[in-house]
């Protein structure tokens, strides 16, 4: 099999990569080692199903969201574990001082991710060296977006902040939204905040204990909404000259369910599974093969060979090969794949490889039992949705630290408010374990039977009035990049991640759980630390939903395994030298030498894009 170009993996650089090389006309091989995911009965389609009946007729394989919004759901989303079932859609990767957890399948992180698409500050692109521009996130969201008003250039959809109620509707004179406080002029974002939109409750509640916190630490904050990649309403977009709304021919907009990072029913996330039905998988020279893991590169005259193993077509250990080869199998995925062909020496490459993993800050908490000054709930309703709707940034001693609210989606609301329970209750207590089981199994009564209790208003609660005075915090921060990732396991083959001094140690942690003590003092509640970094599973870990690194832009090959547009050192030339192996990139997040303090994706498509470009010109 040889082909013009192939891309390992399809989440964020690698759709990027794969949109790019096949507007060239160029032929394509697209590897993945997941298969597609959706929703069972898709709406929002206005002619048929144009991805079903190709999915169909090519034998993708397809597999769905997990689904019911209740606890039963936990079932459907334990089957789309990988680490219970080879082709799950999610990978719960456990280490000895963290846990990270990305996507498999077709589209990647974007799958599973909550829809945040921000820039990072500069002072934080700075402080590890990535030269990532304004002009260069310009060009990514131009790329997601659009030009205005040719909504088919368009390679993902408008970016919308969603935290409203109530959409502002699109018959609205210019005399409603004076009425408002709006001035008509400017976009609502920039107005008065208080007046300007109808918050969702959790939006709300945290943009007022970052006031009230600001005030009593000293420390400057600021709250905004974020702006995220989904349909929201926009019909008024549409005007006579320009047609410019993506949900009028989607025929479909976010419905607040609170479920983004469980596959959203109607379908109103731009995932990438989307961007490469319609950009590229359509097209003569392109071809995807999914269920086909990647095992390691070779170098060989005028380019690659990669060997991978197909259990799409049952073909087993395979070969293609092409001159330009594009990595997009994420930190864990091209760091294992660059690891393996180092050991096997049929790459030369840094000495650096596996280092500079960040965990992104990562770091989560919750609020629980919030409560308002007169001693009446203070209502979050955390598990109404998108998953984050709002930030607040700080520099707080130095670093720089982002809190946003999180949405607990509906089918593990149950499971949740029964845990706080138990984790309130009972502080670090080692007995976490059975203490879970009695209060699992103290209302097997109930699961059995289902009795209803129309006298006891605790019986039988909905899915939002058991959260309905949580908080859940979702935080990123810089952390010091130094975690590693090896080969090692059994047969020394299996990744491996650690820190030579313990990750827990870093300060940032304190200095973020003083700041989670502080927000939920202001909002009334105790705060309640994750059970893993309580240590109650076993050991004090952190849960990394944003790792970068492995795969470190460098200056040469001493300090990193790419340079700045992701071209792969070639490590066999003297220690100074800037020469790469021609035709071999890392596109993914892997490339990102250290923490961000934000949601990372905007930031790894902006320099994948930064590399495809360079790569093809
Ligand atoms: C629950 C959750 C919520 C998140 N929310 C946000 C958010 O709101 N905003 C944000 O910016 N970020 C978010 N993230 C992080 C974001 O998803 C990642 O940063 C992003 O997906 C990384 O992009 P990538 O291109 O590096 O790799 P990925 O998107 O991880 O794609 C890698 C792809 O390569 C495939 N692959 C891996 N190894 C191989 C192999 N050997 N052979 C073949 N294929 C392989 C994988 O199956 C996957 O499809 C979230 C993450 C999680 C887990
Ligand atoms: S909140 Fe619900 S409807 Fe909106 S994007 Fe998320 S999953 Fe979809």
């Amino acid at each position: 099999m040889a082909f013009d170009a192939i891309v390992i993996g399809t989440g964020f650089g690698g759709t990027i990569a794969a949109v790019q090389l096949a507007a060239k006309g160029k032929s394509v091989l697209l590897l993945e080692r997941g298969t597609f995911w959706r929703s069972p009965d898709p709406i929002g389609l206005n002619s048929g199903d144009p991805f079903g009946d190709w999915a169909k007729t090519n034998k993708m394989p397809v597999q769905y969201w997990p689904r019911p919004d209740h606890r039963k759901g936990l079932l459907d989303f334990a089957a789309a574990l990988r680490n219970l079932h080879k082709f799950g859609l999610y990978q719960y990767s456990t280490f000895n001082q963290a846990d990270v957890l990305t996507a498999s399948g077709v589209g990647g992180g974007s799958l599973i991710y909550s829809n945040v698409s921000i820039p990072s500050v500069k002072a934080a692109r700075d402080r590890i060296g990535l030269n990532i521009s304004d002009a260069d996130y310009a060009a990514a969201r131009l790329w997601m977006e659009g030009p205005h008003g040719d909504r088919k250039s368009a390679n993902r959809g408008w970016l919308n902040y969603v935290v409203t109620k109530i959409p502002l509707g699109k018959d609205m004179t210019a005399t409603d939204f004076v009425n408002l406080g709006v001035d008509p002029a400017k976009p609502p974002m920039e107005q008065d905040k208080d007046e300007a939109y109808l918050l969702l409750d959790r939006s709300r509640v945290l943009r007022m204990a970052a006031k009230q916190v600001s005030q009593k630490l000293g420390v400057p904050m600021e709250w905004n909404p974020l702006e995220l990649s989904l349909l929201e309403y926009d019909g008024y977009k549409n005007t006579a000259a320009i047609k410019d709304s993506d949900s009028v021919p989607a025929h479909t907009h976010c419905e607040r369910q609170g479920r983004c990072i469980l596959g959203c029913l109607p379908q109103a996330r731009h995932t990438l599974n989307k961007t490469l039905f319609k950009k590229v998988l359509q097209k003569p020279g392109v071809t995807l093969m999914p269920k086909c893991k990647v095992l390691q590169i070779k170098q060989k005259p005028g380019g690659y060979d990669v060997v991978f193993d197909d259990e799409f077509t049952g073909n087993g250990e395979t070969t293609a090969s092409a001159p330009k080869v594009f990595l997009a199998g994420g930190v864990l995925g091209s760091t294992e794949i660059l690891l393996r062909s180092k050991k096997r020496n049929t790459l030369p490459l840094s000495a650096a490889l596996g280092t500079k993993f960040s965990t992104n800050g990562d770091f989560g908490g919750f609020a629980y039992k919030t409560t308002k000054p007169d001693k009446t709930v203070l209502p979050c309703y955390t598990t109404r949705g998108p998953i984050n709707t709002s930030h607040v940034s700080m520099n707080f001693n130095g670093r720089f630290i982002r809190i946003e609210d999180c949405a607990v989606p509906s089918m593990f609301a149950e499971f949740t408010s029964k845990a706080l329970e138990v984790l309130d209750d009972a502080g670090a207590s080692p007995n976490f374990f059975q203490l879970m089981g009695a209060a699992w199994q103290s209302n097997l009564g109930e699961h059995l039977f289902e009795v209803p209790n129309t006298v006891d208003p605790k019986n039988f609660q909905t899915e939002a009035e058991m959260l309905v005075d949580t908080f859940f915090f979702n935080v990123m921060g810089q952390d010091e990049a130094t975690g590693k990732l090896k080969l090692g396991g059994l047969d020394g083959d299996q990744l491996d991640l650690g820190w030579e001094a313990p990750i827990a140690q870093q300060k940032l942690w304190a200095d973020i759980e003083t700041m989670l003590r502080e927000f939920s003092s202001a909002m009334g509640g105790r705060f309640i630390d994750l059970p893993t970094w309580q240590g109650l599973l076993g050991k004090k870990k952190l849960v990394v939903v944003h790792p970068l690194g492995g795969c470190p832009i460098g200056s040469t090959h001493e300090d990193g395994v790419v340079d700045e547009f992701g071209q792969v050192f070639d490590a066999s030339k003297p220690a100074a030298s800037k020469a790469v192996l021609p035709g071999l990139y890392v596109v993914d997040g892997a490339a990102i030498p250290g923490a961000l303090a934000a949601n990372p994706s905007l930031t790894i498509s902006a320099q994948a894009l930064k590399s495809v470009t360079n790569a093809l010109v």
